[in-house]
């Protein structure tokens, strides 16, 4: 099974590099693993919520935590979970995987995963990758990418798309609706990041102009703090890097790509007491510099958002991955079993 060249990217979250395919390919099974134990799959989190309730988030950045259950019952009665490295180390050396080998990955930095997520996996004896973005531990603002779906959730739609068109250098297109795809729209026509210090004062401007609640100190209860990440370790989480700001690597030089790279893992080390060797590019997004950097640094997997399964010739710095959140229990069974249990 190789990945899919049709749809490159997952379907609608936020790590889809720009210029590619983010429409759902629709329900696809052309993931489901075999039993022979020669590939394993990847699966993509986001926040994975305690309350149940509608919030900010795109939903395909939000499983809540009853939908993680059902996920969970499905790796433990069907799949063999295993950590990243574990899991490429196997098939790099073409031992065989245990049947239906997963790997399970929760990016960004995400406060209600320590609870939601963090005590199950144990309790399950289950083994995760964290991918953290290091400057976001502690951190009282919401990531900017975060706050600007904040933002968009509180605004009057219309005026938002008036406000929006009015500040943009110049623009005829109609803002799209779907937040993430907003987002990617609104940066392309901007010409940099929200994420970026340009990006800052943009959001700044409009919060102001749209006169919504600011998200202002959120962070404080969403963002995972400095004791979580410590302690995840201690409960079967391996920490991986996930950037210091969530920046678009390939938007940087070599130089600023290696701080990225080399700060967090400085800081998400120094928390766990242990070396940071996997990473995930943040949107997905690398080019050959990320790679190089990457590996120069002591990375030995790297997660993309490229979608499909990994055997013993895929590239370990360019990694698949399959987004989940948005699937039942019964979904992802179908998705990763080809068929329903
Ligand atoms: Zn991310």
């Amino acid at each position: 099974m190789s990945a899919s060249n049709a749809v490159p990217g997952c379907t609608g979250v936020d790590h889809v590099p720009r210029g590619q395919a983010v429409d759902a390919p629709g329900f696809d099974i052309s993931h489901a693993l075999p039993q022979q134990g020669l590939e394993f799959v990847v699966l993509m989190y986001h926040r994975v919520a305690k309350s149940e309730m509608p919030d900010f988030l795109p939903s395909a950045l939000n499983c809540p935590a009853s939908r993680f259950r059902e996920h969970l019952a499905v790796f433990k009665r069907h799949c063999s979970v295993l950590p990243l490295e574990e899991a490429w180390n196997l098939v790099r050396g073409g031992r065989r995987l245990p049947p239906r080998t997963v790997v399970l990955t929760f990016d960004d930095c995400w406060y209600d995963n320590v609870e939601t997520v963090v005590h199950l996996l144990a309790d399950a004896a289950i083994p995760a990758t964290f991918f953290v973005s290091a400057g976001d531990i502690d951190r009282e603002e919401l990531h900017p990418n975060y706050r600007f779906y904040y933002l968009v959730s509180r605004a009057d739609r219309e005026q938002l798309t008036r406000d929006l068109l009015s500040m943009l250098p110049s623009s005829s297109m109609v803002p799209p609706a779907q937040a993430i795809r907003l987002r990617r729209w609104l940066e392309s026509a901007l010409g940099y990041e929200l994420a970026s210090e340009s990006g800052r004062v943009f959001l700044d401007t409009l919060e102001q102009g749209l006169g919504v609640p600011s998200s202002g100190s959120l962070g404080k209860t969403l963002n995972m703090t400095s004791d979580q990440v410590r302690s995840l370790p201690t409960y079967g989480i391996q920490v991986g890097n996930h950037t210091v700001n969530h920046r678009q690597l390939t938007a940087l030089d070599e130089a600023g790509q290696r701080v990225e790279l080399a700060e967090a893992q400085r800081i998400l080390s120094a928390l766990t007491g242990k070396p940071v060797t996997t990473l995930a590019y943040p949107y997905g997004v690398f080019n050959d510099i990320s790679v190089k950097v990457a590996a120069e640094l002591g990375h030995r997997c790297a997660c993309t958002v490229i979608q499909g399964s990994n055997d013993g010739d895929t590239d370990p710095m360019r990694l698949r991955r399959i987004d989940v959140s948005r699937l039942s229990g019964q979904e992802l069974a179908i998705r990763l079993l080809g068929a329903a249990p």
